[in-house]
Formats: structure tokens, sequence, C-alpha cells
């Protein structure tokens, strides 16, 4: 098992090539898809997700008309993963595109390396 951490909860495993839940280690999706399409998707209304902290005509709270939120969970212990603010209609963002060859060329260069002295 050999497993790379590339964000607070996504991991990739450069055996399997599949990216991983950091949490609970369910395998999401082959490496070379976009992991956000391994995980369970939430759209959530900004205004739910911050709440106006100013009462009035102004508040914080991004305009749904806008702004969307996609919250991206692990299907297995529901930890969120990622999350993304997109305009209505905007499609999920590939945001990590991995080379997972170098990956694995560095790994074995790293493990490669010791007792050779
Ligand atoms: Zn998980």
């Amino acid at each position: 098992m050999d497993r790379r951490r590339i964000t607070e909860y996504l991991d990739i495993d450069l055996d399997s090539e599949m990216w991983c839940c950091n949490r609970c280690g369910r395998d999401l999706i082959g490496a070379g898809e976009n992991y956000k399409k391994g995980c369970l998707v939430a759209e959530r209304d900004p205004s739910e997700v911050h709440r106006p902290l100013v009462e009035g005509e102004y508040t914080r709270s991004p305009d749904p008309a806008w702004c969307r939120i996609i919250e991206f969970y692990c299907p297995s212990c529901g930890i969120m993963i990622e999350n993304e603010y997109l305009p209505p209609g905007h499609p999920i963002t590939h945001d990590i595109e991995l080379d997972i060859e170098s990956l694995k060329a560095k790994h074995a260069a790293a493990t490669a390396g010791g007792g050779d002295e």
C-alpha cells in the first residue's frame, strides 16, 4: 500500500492508481479521473451556509442567484473532502490532475536510495 496525501482528506494510492479517502481509506475513483466524480455531491444554497451577519439589505451572504456551493463528501465516512463555489449551471471543476507516472518514479527513486552507499 503506497499512499500519498494530496489534500487534507484526499490520498492517491500509487499501487492501485486510485483516489482514496484519507480518513477511512475507501477507494473513490481511478486516479486518471476527476476525484470529485467519486464523491457524494451536495449542492447548497449559500445563504444556508453563510448565515447573514448583518440585518438589512446588505448581508455578507453570497447571492444564490450567482453562486452555489458544491460540497464533495466521502461516500463511506462522510467527511467533506472538498467544496467549491460555482455559478449556477457551471460544471464541476477538475482542479487536480496528477501525473501518476512521475509520482511513481519519484517514489521509486526515494525508496531505492537507501543502502546504496
Ligand atoms: Zn472516507
